[in-house]
């Protein structure tokens, strides 16, 4: 199949969004992902067109505060300003889960969007099996951005919280305070500093999240 070579004027952006694909790596238990052609001109049809089907948490995604909160705001609620504007990557040198002692020294601020890029960004999303123990925020790590009154919080992997181990607690506690979460972001080709966020999930009414396009550009 003939392919169109991608060469994208970037002016400076950066992707820090996965690339979607059929058979592509999604959270366990969730359905697999299929985009598949429905319509195609090499076969005669008159253009190309497809389906896609997969979990609103695959790839890079934002959870709304209806994911985890009942009668929480739906992904169609977002304000713009929780996903566009300054952000911040914050390194984390810890390879099992990121600690509120790693977070103190980088005196994060109310109001900040923090973006987290720990070993996860390098190491599993070259792979089509989901790693289990990939870096996590850990309980405590929540209560404190909870108390600096984040707005917005982005991890390199699939969730905020670790595999069997506080996903429902750190969701609530972020979700009910009224931080925003980007998930499954790859900062590989990104370094600690400060940056142009752009984020806009698919406007899906009530949505619990949804795909996103996630952009940076060094300020
Ligand atoms: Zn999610």
């Amino acid at each position: 199949m003939r392919r169109r070579q991608s060469v994208i004027p970037s002016e400076g952006w950066i992707d820090v969004s996965v690339r979607l694909r059929s058979g592509m790596v999604h959270w366990p238990g969730d359905p697999d992902v299929k985009i598949e052609r429905i319509l195609k001109m090499e076969r005669g049809d008159h253009c190309n067109v497809s389906t896609i089907s997969m979990s609103s948490h695959t790839g890079t995604h934002v959870d709304a505060p209806y994911h985890f909160i009942e009668n929480g705001d739906g992904i169609h609620d977002m304000a713009f300003t929780s996903m566009i504007g300054q952000a911040r990557v914050i390194e984390i040198e810890n390879q099992h889960c990121i600690k509120p002692e790693e977070l103190k020294p980088n005196k994060i601020r109310k109001g900040e969007r923090v973006l987290f890029k720990t070993i996860n960004s390098k190491r599993c999303w070259n792979t089509e099996t989901f790693v289990e123990d990939f870096v996590y925020l850990s309980t405590e790590s929540i209560e404190y951005l909870v108390e600096k009154r984040v707005k917005t919080i982005g991890v390199d992997y699939l969730s905020v919280g670790g595999y069997i181990k506080n996903i429902d607690e750190v969701h609530k506690s972020l979700l009910g305070a009224g931080i925003w979460i980007i998930e499954g972001l790859n900062l590989s080709r990104v370094s600690q500093g400060n940056y142009d966020l752009i984020c806009l999930p698919l406007n899906i009414i009530n949505g619990d999240g949804a795909p996103a396009r996630a952009i940076l550009r060094p300020i």
